[in-house]
């Protein structure tokens, strides 16, 4: 049975370009991934998908049919493709036997595909038959202030309850900035809690609750340090995705065939 390895983060944290990465890296191990692109916003797609939203769906001509601004057209596009995902499903089943990974692209907006319907049901549906795992990607550079990295984290906190799908945390842009910071602050609070109080443009104070709650996510969850331009981290990564698979088996498949 393949992974699902599905791809989410804020816009311009390098999505596009990791799954890019993540593709030829796959290729050169001799594990060709199946590729879906669900961005209907795309460009200029940097890898070959082996189904691509674009094909079926024009997010321009949406714009016009709807009325839309940028936003609302690529949820229609995305609430349009859905209607037909289990097609989709149809077509992964199908070569399931054969395939070791399934990589998923989402559109820039994280909001778009992690609070909507349509994002909830393909998520869930691709969970319900194949172990699936949940890569969130984080721009290094612009998370480096303790501000930015608590209401990151707290994002990403978020996301974990609501789909309760194993976790890893991509610091990516290692490149720019590595993530030693990063790992400084999730494994110790007091380090963290001295970054806090130089920072004086917040209420610390709420920042301090906060990031107490924070130390217990942490705890469930997998990271990772790379950079999707120059390569550097991904057999790390790989080695989290097996972790997160485990973790599938182990805690998310028992509570869905329990609930079903
Ligand atoms: P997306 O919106 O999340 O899909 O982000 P993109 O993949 O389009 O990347 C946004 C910008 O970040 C682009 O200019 C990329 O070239 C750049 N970028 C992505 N990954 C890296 C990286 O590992 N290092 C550096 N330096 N830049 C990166
Ligand atoms: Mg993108």
């Amino acid at each position: 049975v393949p992974t699902v390895i599905l791809t989410i983060g804020m816009a311009g944290s390098g999505k596009t370009t990791f799954l890019q990465r993540l593709n030829s890296h796959l290729r050169t191990q001799k594990h060709v991934p199946y590729v879906l692109n669900l961005d209907p916003a795309v460009n200029k797609l940097p890898f070959g998908a082996n189904i691509d939203i674009r094909d079926t769906i024009d997010y321009k001509q949406v714009m016009k049919d709807y009325t839309l601004g940028p936003n609302g057209a690529i949820l229609t596009s995305l609430n349009l493709f859905t209607t037909k995902f289990d097609q989709v499903l149809e077509f992964v089943d199908k070569r399931a036997a054969e395939l070791d990974y399934v990589i998923v692209d989402t559109p820039g907006q994280i909001e778009i595909f992690t609070w909507s319907a349509s994002g909830a049901i393909i998520t869930d549906s691709l969970a319900a038959t194949y172990p699936t795992v949940l890569a969130y990607i984080i721009d290094t550079p612009r998370t480096a202030g303790p501000a930015t990295f608590m209401s990151n984290m707290l994002y990403a906190c978020s996301i974990l309850y609501k789909t309760k799908l194993p976790f890893i945390l991509v610091f990516n842009k290692t490149d720019v900035t590595p993530h030693d910071f990063a790992v400084e602050w999730m494994s110790d609070f007091e380090a963290f809690q001295r970054a806090l109080m130089q920072d004086t443009s917040y209420m610390s104070s709420l920042m301090n609750s906060m990031s107490l709650v924070l130390d217990e996510f942490y705890e469930n969850l997998n990271y990772c340090g790379l950079s999707a331009v120059t390569g550097a981290g991904f057999d790390d990564f790989m080695a989290q995705v097996a972790k997160a698979r485990d973790e599938y088996y182990a805690e998310y498949k028992p509570e869905l065939d329990r609930v079903i």
